[in-house]
């Protein structure tokens, strides 16, 4: 076994692997070395347990309204059912990922690797080197923990999955989308929920209608939201976790858990000895071609700082390998990038919210806001908001923002016109499906207000 390869990747995650199984394809040399699970954050505590967990956590909410289409349920929950079932499948797709890793001939190492030089990478375990034409930092990232005196009694995402058992109560801090998407799991599997958040709404920066509704939505599944206070400390209190906010209150909890944010794994890989440049928020500072301040070192993925998202890791990783070994260049266009919140209700996002795109210059927003078709036969008065936003002058989309059932799917498809540049009037020649929620989007009549001047007009 030789110890020279052309790349070598630093972390199995979205990005890495991507990256090392095209590089292969192109018949580069390349070894991944990945200290814990390969997968990565998305596989093993990330995008694919939560959506797992997200299932789970709705079937009591469609058990809600069940007895309104005549049913009748009587349901218990086990959770560690839930948790070896979670494990089972991300065993198999760990499996599925190293396979596919091999099948083009990449050398999984199970090592912790740290840069010791340009071309030249050390297995901290194994105790041996690796030369490498290039070397790409995919690390990911990890929980941002503030620092609070017995800040080491809460949970982060990374435990949240495999607890052993559900506590009767927790308290989330955060405002983010880890916050309420845990929120919403652990309300719906029972357990009663408080998030704590130094803002005054929920997502900052996701467009307001969107804020309002998921509040009131959170606010209805019985989550109990404390804005402007944040935990100052923690201590046992029996079995329960005492926590002290901001304004004095104290109170007890079966778990605590932090989503106050991710930073970018930079730290402890020699990248500051070598003298590769870190952002002011310690992300690897890239070029458009994901090209470190270090010729031969490039990042992708969460540990770039760029987007925090499975996707654009997954393209940044291919994009690189296309620019590096496939005589390519190819730079990823992060300017257009749907995201989904799973929360309940849910959330689906794409281009400018309404704020944004009136410092842009003239624009039309059309708002729809109904009870969801499920709901209407309950007592349920939630409602689901899908917004379109579009330039005055032409009508090109700029933005789409969706609260409710199955918001997610429709902005990945949403994502398709926007990218080619359509207008309301390609979304107007779209059939329209009834009945849908979707319908909505292409049966906009009139604006339902404006901005001129960056003022808004009506509404
Ligand atoms: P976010 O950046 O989304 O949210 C972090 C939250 O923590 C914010 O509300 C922030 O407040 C708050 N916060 C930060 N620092 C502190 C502090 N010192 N004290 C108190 N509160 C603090 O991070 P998440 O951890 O929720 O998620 C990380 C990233 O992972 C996301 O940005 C996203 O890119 C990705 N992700 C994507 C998912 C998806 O696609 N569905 C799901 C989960 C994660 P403030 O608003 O005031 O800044």
């Amino acid at each position: 076994m030789t110890d020279s390869y052309d790349l070598v990747v630093i972390g199995a995650g979205s990005g890495g692997v991507r990256a090392a199984r095209m590089a292969a394809t192109y018949g580069a040399k390349v070894a991944i070395v990945e200290e814990y699970r390969v997968g990565g954050t998305c596989v093993i505590r990330g995008c694919v347990p939560k959506k797992l967990y997200v299932y789970a956590s709705r079937f009591s909410e469609l058990f809600d309204v069940a007895s309104s289409f005549g049913w009748q349920v009587d349901a218990s929950f086990d959770w560690p059912t839930l948790v070896a079932n979670k494990e089972k499948e991300i065993t198999r797709l760990e499996h599925a990922y190293t396979s596919n890793l091999e099948k083009p001939g990449v050398e999984v190492i199970k090592d912790r690797a740290v840069v010791t030089g340009p071309n030249t990478v050390h297995l901290h375990g194994q105790g041996r080197d690796l030369t490498a034409k290039y070397i790409l930092i995919a690390t990911g990232g990890t929980p941002f923990i503030p620092k609070i005196p017995g800040a080491d009694l809460a949970i982060t995402s990374n435990e949240a999955f495999d607890l052993p058992a559900l506590p009767h109560s927790i308290l989330i801090e955060g405002g983010g989308y880890i916050a309420v998407e845990f929120a919403t799991i652990f309300a719906g599997l029972g357990v009663h929920t408080t998030i704590i958040y130094r803002g005054d709404c929920l997502l900052r920066g996701f467009d307001e209608d969107l804020r309002r509704g998921l509040e009131a939505g959170l606010t209805e599944r019985g989550i109990k939201l404390i804005y402007q206070t944040t935990i100052k400390s923690l201590h046992k209190d029996g079995d329960d976790i005492a926590a002290t906010f901001s304004d004095g209150v104290t109170a007890p909890y079966g778990a605590v858990m932090f989503a106050t944010g991710r930073a970018p794994n930079s730290h402890g890989l020699g990248l500051e000895e070598l003298g590769v440049k870190l952002t002011p928020t310690q992300a690897i500072a890239v070029d458009a071609y994901s090209q470190s301040s270090v010729p031969s070192i490039y990042a992708v993925g969460d540990v770039t700082g760029r987007s925090a998202l499975t996707p654009v890791a997954i393209r940044e990783g291919w994009y690189f390998a296309e620019t590096v070994f496939n005589n390519k260049p190819m730079a990823v266009d992060h300017s257009l990038i749907p995201t989904a919140v799973f929360s309940e209700p849910e959330l689906g996002v794409i281009g400018l919210n309404e704020l944004e795109a009136a410092t842009h210059g003239d624009i039309d927003v059309y708002l729809a806001r109904f009870r969801p078709m499920i709901n209407t036969l309950s007592t349920r008065t939630e409602r689901m908001v899908l917004k379109l936003i579009t330039e005055k002058d032409g009508g090109k989309v700029l933005g789409c923002h969706i609260l409710g059932p199955g918001a997610g799917e429709m902005i990945q498809l949403v994502a398709i016109p926007m990218g080619m540049g359509a207008s309301k009037a390609d979304f107007d020649r779209a059939m329209a499906l009834h009945p849908s929620a979707a319908e909505e989007l292409v049966t906009f009549k009139a604006p339902s207000y404006t901005y001129r001047n960056g003022e808004k007009v009506g509404g």
